[in-house]
């Protein structure tokens, strides 16, 4: 159901008040790792909107390689977040972790991020094809493409056709950066399916020089969107902050993403 033989025409997806992902514009999700507080949330949104950026990412519940790392605000930090971006009129792409969550999240997102260590719970898939909302479903950290594609089947022939596909790196041998961005994913899932493709440059590289680089690439590459994160003090930051722009590094980052994107 979700190879470009079934359907031709790509998908776009409407997550509400004209906010279209999917082929004929290039979309922008940013904000930080992790939602930290009131005042944190506040400043990245100040930050979106004098940029024209209409998605937040933002997780309140973290999956950590180690269980003592910051794990997120849990449904309270949810209802922060949703209550801040609904006054601006700010989108919301968060991580769901398991089945129980969705309902309980439900109404305060917009997008459902499925995490790469989520990429192949088949029974989040299901449910999250059942609940009609959007879906940005990442790559395995050491998934292949047919896994991805198969995984983001699961959600579709539940009945929810409302679904991108996100490469943000794969693991390798190097470990001169944490991931290995697949660029190469790009175009070949664009050939193989009509759901948008969204890359992270900063889970794919996960260093904060080389992100902005990265992300000019994706765009070139016929991404449909880029996700980052982004802080207002990068070096304060709960997770991930290695990897993460602060505001200046953020504003010049969607300025090339965007003159880039006019270029293609
Ligand atoms: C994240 O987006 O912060 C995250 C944990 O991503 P991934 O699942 O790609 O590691
Ligand atoms: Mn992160």
């Amino acid at each position: 159901l979700i190879s470009r033989k079934w359907r031709v025409e790509p998908t776009r997806i409407d997550i509400g008040d004209g906010v279209v992902i999917g082929e004929g514009s290039f979309s922008i999700m940013a904000g930080p790792c992790s939602i930290e507080s009131e005042q944190q949330i506040q400043l990245v949104v100040d930050h979106l909107k004098a940029n024209d950026v209409k998605i937040m990412r933002g997780g309140v519940f973290k999956p950590r390689s180690s269980p003592y790392a910051f794990r997120g605000l849990g449904l309270e930090g949810l209802q922060m977040f949703y209550r801040i971006c609904r006054e601006s009129g700010i989108k919301i792409i968060t991580e769901v972790m398991q089945v129980s969550q969705i309902e309980e999240m439900m109404n305060y997102v917009d997008v459902f991020q499925v995490g790469a260590r989520n990429s192949q719970n088949f029974n989040l898939l299901d449910s999250l094809g059942e609940a009609q909302k959007p879906v940005l479903l990442k790559r395995g950290i050491s998934g292949t493409l047919e896994e991805l594609l198969q995984a983001a089947e699961y959600i579709f022939s539940n009945g929810n056709e409302k679904i991108m596909l996100c490469e943000r790196g794969i693991r390798s041998y190097e470990n001169a950066y944490r991931n290995v961005l697949d660029l190469n994913a790009v175009p070949v899932l664009k050939a193989k399916t009509h759901l948008p493709v969204i890359v992270d440059p900063s889970h794919g590289i996960g260093l904060r020089d080389y992100v902005e680089e990265m992300s000019l690439a994706a765009v070139m590459a016929g991404a449909d969107g880029v996700i980052y994160e982004t802080h207002q003090k990068p070096e304060e930051a709960f997770s991930d902050g290695q990897q993460t722009l602060n505001f200046q590094e953020s504003e010049r980052l969607v300025k090339r993403m965007r003159q880039a994107y006019a270029l293609r």
